[in-house]
């Protein structure tokens, strides 16, 4: 099989890895793929935002099968020009990614199954929205509607910061993702991702995790991309994700076959437990990154068995082969992100690291010039590693974190506190 993966972060470096795995892959290119990708696989620096380009790349490349990594390509509706072609593609249509692409959309679908989510309602104008928040006092939680790459997001301690943050967000703050504003309960509990496959019927579960967003130890700090990951993730136990599976994710599923717009890809739910029951925080319509890193790490060559059946709508034929691991992936990130921070500095020492089943150092921003790798973006290195338990996992992440010659680099010494 002639894979193409879209993508160029650390997420697309797992899958990568993953796939290579894999003895049904005969062929592995990346777009645009990054440094570590360079070392493993075939990189081109294709438009992916652009449905006719893919479509052109796969009929010159013989691609078989497209995984579509990061959200952007999803929702320029990329998957769907793929089908038209009749190219076999893992990743939702345009249509089924409002999942992500809308906050007001999901609700609207959480209403129709009868999802457990925090109350909310959905403004236009600022007026509304702010009589509403008086209503309800603070603490309120307030979203930018469309896509605004983690940043449309308050969560307001106070009545005047929510306020401020409906006029930022009619004031334009978010471009078009602030047109329409949605403002929600605020939910108490712990949070964890649950990761599930769907191919427009059957649902698979995958995998859990829980992510660090803030960027400093004991989760201070403003928020990040991400800067580690664990999985499983303990509080997702089996009888909450049953709950998760039965009250919010499969009833999620057969509205939007209902509706005429089946889902099929990864489906990522953010869940809010408390007291063993799950709410839904928010879908994504792909692969977590960093949460990413620590599935591909657990699941290995099967990802590809289980993606490429979830493309061809049969994953009711198929099952996980679970191993009791564990694996943790660490951040290393510029000094200075998420705020200003330098590009180009030197990171030595990877060529020396153990590459293997069990530990891994996915790239997410990083460059090759001149024979050197160079930092090239704010989150650049994903120490990942798989242990019997995640002390062990963590202790080897560690280890191999420490050897990485990057004086311009830090990461967080904690990752995994909170099931450690
Ligand atoms: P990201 O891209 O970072 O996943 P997003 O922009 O899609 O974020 P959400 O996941 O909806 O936004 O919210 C970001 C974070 O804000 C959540 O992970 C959670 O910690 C917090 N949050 C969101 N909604 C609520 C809520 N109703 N109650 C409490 N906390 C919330």
């Amino acid at each position: 099989m002639n894979i193409l993966i879209l993508g160029g972060g650390g997420r697309e470096h797992s899958l990568a890895w993953a796939v290579l795995q894999n003895p049904k892959c005969d062929k592995l290119i990346v777009a645009p793929g990054n440094a570590g990708i360079a070392a493993m696989a075939d990189c081109a620096d294709i438009d992916i935002e652009d449905g006719g380009v893919v479509a052109g790349f796969v009929a010159e490349n013989a691609i078989d099968f497209v995984i579509i990594g990061p959200e952007a390509p999803l929702a320029a509706g990329v998957a769907d020009r793929l089908r038209e072609a009749g190219v076999l593609v893992f990743g939702p249509s345009k249509a089924a990614a409002e999942l992500e692409a809308s906050k007001g959309f999901t609700k609207e679908i959480c209403d129709a199954a009868k999802a457990p989510t925090a109350a909310y309602a959905r403004f236009t104008e600022a007026g509304p929205a702010k009589a509403y928040v008086r209503a309800q006092g603070a603490p309120i939680v307030v979203k930018a509607d469309g896509l605004a790459a983690g940043k449309g997001v308050i969560v307001a301690e106070t009545e005047a910061q929510a306020l401020a943050a409906i006029d930022d967000m009619f004031g334009g703050a978010f471009g078009g993702a602030g047109a329409e504003v949605v403002i929600e309960e605020f939910m108490t509990g712990e949070e964890a991702s649950f990761f599930v496959l769907c191919d427009g019927e059957s649902v698979l579960p995958i995998g859990t995790a829980q992510d660090h967003k803030r960027v400093g130890e004991g989760d201070t700090g403003p928020n990040t991309g991400g800067m580690g990951a664990y999985s499983p993730a303990p509080i997702l136990d089996e009888t909450v994700a049953a709950r998760a599976l039965d009250e919010i994710i499969k009833p999620t599923m057969a509205e939007m076959a209902r509706r005429g717009t089946p889902y099929q890809g990864v489906l990522y739910a953010g869940l809010m437990i408390e007291n063993g029951a799950p709410r839904l925080v928010e879908y994504n319509v792909r692969f977590g990154d960093p949460e990413c890193q620590v599935l591909m790490m657990r699941l290995g060559a099967q990802a590809l068995d289980l993606m490429h059946a979830c493309a061809e709508g049969r994953l009711s034929e198929v099952a996980v082969n679970w191993a009791e691991d564990h694996a943790i992936t660490v951040v290393m990130a510029a000094a200075g992100y998420p705020g200003a921070y330098e590009k180009g500095s030197e990171i030595r020492g990877l060529e020396a690291l153990p590459e293997d089943s069990s530990n891994m150092v996915f790239h997410a921003g990083t460059r090759a010039a001149g024979g050197r790798i160079e930092a090239a973006g704010g989150r650049v290195l994903n120490v990942t590693a798989r242990g019997a338990t995640l002390r062990e996992a963590a202790s080897r992440a560690y280890e191999i974190v420490d050897r990485i010659d990057w004086p311009e680099g830090f990461c967080r010494r904690d990752i995994g506190w909170r099931a450690l």
